[in-house]
């Protein structure tokens, strides 16, 4: 019989509660591998920053803002510029090395 081969399985399947998330993260929404305490490299990070990995993003929405650029009406990308103003600005400002 091979009966007991099955039920081996099912037991494994019992033992991950129904979630998928064996070799991920635990933390929803994070497919990463776990790298410690069940959590990503990113999470444990978290978690030891925190104290909480569930600490990832602040509650508000990523705010839109505009180009700080007169008159310029894209989004802001970087730095509070639009990709081409955040590059003619930097071109401008004199950041020496
Ligand atoms: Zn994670
Ligand atoms: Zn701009």
């Amino acid at each position: 019989m091979k009966a007991d081969s099955l039920n081996g399985k099912k037991e494994q399947q019992a033992n991950t509660q129904g979630r998928q998330n064996m070799n991920h993260c635990i933390i929803e929404n994070c497919t990463k591998p776990i790298k410690a305490k069940d959590l990503c490299a990113m999470h444990h990070q978290r978690l030891l920053r925190h104290g909480d990995p569930s600490i990832v993003r602040p509650r508000r929405v990523k705010q839109v803002t505009n180009c700080k650029w007169i008159k310029c009406t894209q989004l802001s990308k970087t730095k509070g510029f639009c990709a081409k103003h955040y590059y003619i600005q930097r071109t401008l400002s004199p950041e020496k090395d």
